[in-house]
């Protein structure tokens, strides 16, 4: 078992100014909080952690990460919350931990193959911090490592995962040790039969080719000091198996006829010449192979890899592949990312760590970018240049339903567009929402990794509201259109009851007249209408007046006779008409421009006031409802932009009166309500009613509701008791 002093004193060779504390309280925590539980071998849990964490002290991280890699899994599998780490170990930590955590549980979720793809994506997008995917990394190779105690259908799914989701990582960060050391151990333990099969195909040709390979080396070592090229190392290798078996199925061809099957590396001093020098000697001893030579020091790819390759016809027909690179490029194609981390703190010195991190972290987005935005696993992007001027993970969150199935979503995309992502259905009758089993508001913002579950209840419908916070146009169309439905069902169903009671007073029956397909259809024909539901709703909407409509039914004759209006007393009549006139209904003061004779209504809350600029909106089963154009309520209507009409005040000889109230503030004295009574009567002006008492701040408040004609009447009235001695301020109140 590894010892926590073996890996403090890994960190403290690697940086001497580490803060070795931080690990050791990292590690007594860790320890307290795993206590009593046991990996699957029997071994107790914190072989994990520790082991962890000695991974991360020997890629050259900081006490930081390798703190991290102590805790990484309290909050995933013990009772300790994220609180407590950040009170315990910052904010730093708090936040590795709390990705490392949402991670395991997104693994947890997706048990569904074809769903890697996106869960690569997220865990991608999880990566706050390039930290966080070396510290899995290790977490992940750790497991792979040790799990001949699992099930073999646990261990299938863990190395499924790990060749969709963790071996592609580790390649595109140029960690191709690791990466191979994934993927060899995955290919082991999914596919146990081929695995042993090659295994040992290859094994009764290995005292074979190990010799080979001696020979081969000797022949290299040989050569290079006779043409006095420096060089450091010369390694051999066979490949690898799982990119052996991977090259068999791909090319269908038999293991003879693999070029690379064994290779040798040289590796020169850190100068790109030797390599070059070097290859040139390879290719004066054998014969290379045409169309095998590629040169990824020129044109390094995108994962920094930098190398020459090139295959050669060795003695006696056997073909091998030779590598050559720079001791510095040979870090970088083993450890990646990580040998960068640790190149720059060595160059750097005393380098700030943050600056390091930072741009480690753009190196690993860069590096990342093409995971995200490709589909296919295999990383060498031709566009890697395009892509680095798109933002990382910037556009999608990825969500789970309770299934494990995954969702993705614009960013700033609600439970309600996840509901209308699921199903149409869903959404509409959608009333509530869950997040990580907790209910929340339907606009709340979903997040990465958010385990999403909606409620539903039947016959529950859309709100207006949600147009509001919903992204996807998925999800506003649906709410729109939804509400637009709603709309004309109301009035169709009041128009339906306007023409009804018009019907009536015409004594005609409502019946004969609406069930009359033909001639509604004729109707709402010559309105430019298609079905008698239109019509219906156009006089729902106050567009199309019902006694028109029976005028059109009727025909002028008959339509004439029958018109309740002529037979009224013609005292009556007048008398209704005073009285509208006094409650500010005055149905001739105001025309819609372009069309006329339609129903029209004062809004309440406005009253506007003849000569002030007004403004019609089409108002469910009241017609046009007419509001002054500065009315507080008019912004919000002019969302609904096709129910907006133009009005002016109509043209007319009659003096139509209006009652308007006003609240005059006064100094408190005796006489105030007098002396402003006495000046609204000296201008002619109609008093309907006056009231006085005095605010808690001892102010005179005086309620004076007067008859005016229009605004400039209004105006006079205003600036008359405004002049009365005593008077603070005059405001105008709403109607009602
Ligand atoms: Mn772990």
């Amino acid at each position: 078992m590894i010892r926590i002093e073996d890996v403090i004193a890994k960190v403290e060779h690697n940086r001497p100014d580490a803060d070795v504390e931080l690990i050791r309280r990292a590690y007594l925590f860790s320890a307290l909080h795993h206590k009593g539980q046991k990996r699957a071998s029997g071994e107790p849990y914190l072989v994990h952690p520790l082991a962890v964490a000695d991974l991360l002290a020997e890629m050259g991280l900081d006490e930081v990460s390798v703190s991290t890699g102590l805790l990484h899994d309290v909050v995933e599998d013990t009772l300790v919350d994220l609180d407590t780490i950040r009170s315990y170990f910052g904010d730093e930590i708090a936040l590795l931990v709390d990705g490392l955590t949402k991670i395991a549980q997104i693994s947890n979720l997706s048990k569904e193959r074809q769903q890697a793809e996106n869960v690569r994506k997220m865990v991608l997008a999880m990566i706050t911090d390039v930290r966080v995917v070396l510290i899995k990394l290790a977490d992940r190779l750790h497991n792979m490592r040790t799990m001949q105690f699992l099930k073999p259908e646990k261990r299938a799914r863990i190395s499924q995962e790990t060749l969709d989701i963790y071996a592609p990582i580790a390649h595109r960060l140029g960690m191709g040790k690791l990466r191979s050391e994934l993927e060899d151990l995955s290919f082991q333990n999914l596919y146990p039969e081929d695995y042993k099969r090659l295994a040992k195909e290859v094994d009764t040709r290995r005292p074979e080719l190990e010799a080979a390979l001696e020979r081969i080396i000797s022949t290299v070592e040989h050569r290079l000091r006779e043409n006095e090229v420096p060089f450091i190392e010369i390694q051999g290798r066979v490949k690898r198996l799982y990119s052996l078996w991977k090259k068999l199925k791909k090319q269908k061809i038999s293991i003879e006829q693999v070029y690379d099957l064994i290779a040798v590396r040289v590796i020169t001093p850190n100068h790109k010449k030797y390599c070059y020098l070097a290859l040139s000697v390879m290719h004066d001893t054998w014969t290379p192979v045409p169309e095998r030579f590629k040169d990824w020091i020129a044109i390094p790819r995108d994962n920094l890899y930098q190398s020459l390759h090139t295959s050669v016809i060795g003695d006696g027909g056997q073909a091998f592949e030779v590598q050559i690179r720079t001791e510095e490029m040979h870090h970088i194609a083993e450890e990646g990312v990580a040998a960068h981390w640790r190149y720059k703190e060595n160059k750097l010195g005393t380098a700030d760590d943050n600056e390091s991190i930072d741009e480690l972290r753009k190196t690993v987005e860069k590096l990342l970018l093409p995971l995200v935005e490709n589909s296919e696993a295999d990383g060498d992007s031709e566009d890697f240049i395009e892509s680095l001027k798109l933002d990382l993970f910037p556009k999608d969150v990825y969500a789970f339903t309770p299934m494990g199935k995954v969702i993705q979503l614009p960013r700033g995309a609600t439970p309600i567009d996840f509901a209308y992502a699921i199903h149409s259905e869903v959404g509409d009758t959608c009333t509530g929402g869950k997040i990580n089993g907790r209910i929340v508001p339907l606009r709340t913002e979903l997040q990465n990794g958010d385990v999403v579950e909606i409620m539903t209840t039947a016959n529950s419908k859309p709100s207006r509201d949600w147009l509001n916070y919903v992204v996807t146009s998925k999800a506003r169309n649906r709410i729109r259109h939804w509400i637009s439905e709603q709309q004309r069902t109301e009035s169709i169903d009041i128009g339906r009851k306007l023409l009804e009671k018009e019907a009536d007073r015409f004594r005609l029956s409502p019946k004969k007249l609406m069930n009359n397909d033909t001639e509604m259809k004729r109707i709402a024909n010559e309105y430019g209408l298609g079905r008698p539901e239109d019509l219906l709703a156009s006089i729902g909407y106050g567009k199309t007046l019902p006694r028109n409509i029976i005028a059109k039914f009727l025909g002028p004759e008959k339509f004439a006779e029958l018109d309740p209006e002529k037979h009224k007393e013609t005292r009556l009549e007048t008398g209704m008409k005073a009285v509208k006139r006094l409650i500010g209904l005055g149905e001739d003061a105001i025309v819609v421009k372009g069309v006329d004779n339609l129903l029209t209504t004062r809004a309440r809350c406005c009253n506007p006031l003849r000569g002030e600029d007004i403004i019609g909106y089409i108002s469910l089963g009241k017609g046009i409802v007419v509001h002054n154009k500065r009315c507080k309520n008019v912004k919000q209507l002019m969302v609904n932009k096709d129910r907006i009409v133009e009005v002016e005040w109509a043209k007319s000889d009659k003096e139509e009166i209006q009652s308007v109230r006003l609240l005059v503030t006064t100094e408190n004295r005796t006489g105030m309500l007098a002396d402003i009574t006495n000046a609204i009567a000296e201008i002619k002006t109609g008093i309907r009613n006056a009231s006085a008492s005095v605010s808690r701040d001892d102010k005179g408040l005086i309620e004076v509701t007067v008859e005016v004609f229009d605004k400039k009447h209004l105006d006079r009235v205003i600036l008359a008791v405004e002049q009365v001695p005593g008077v603070i301020a005059v405001e105008r109140m709403n109607a009602n």
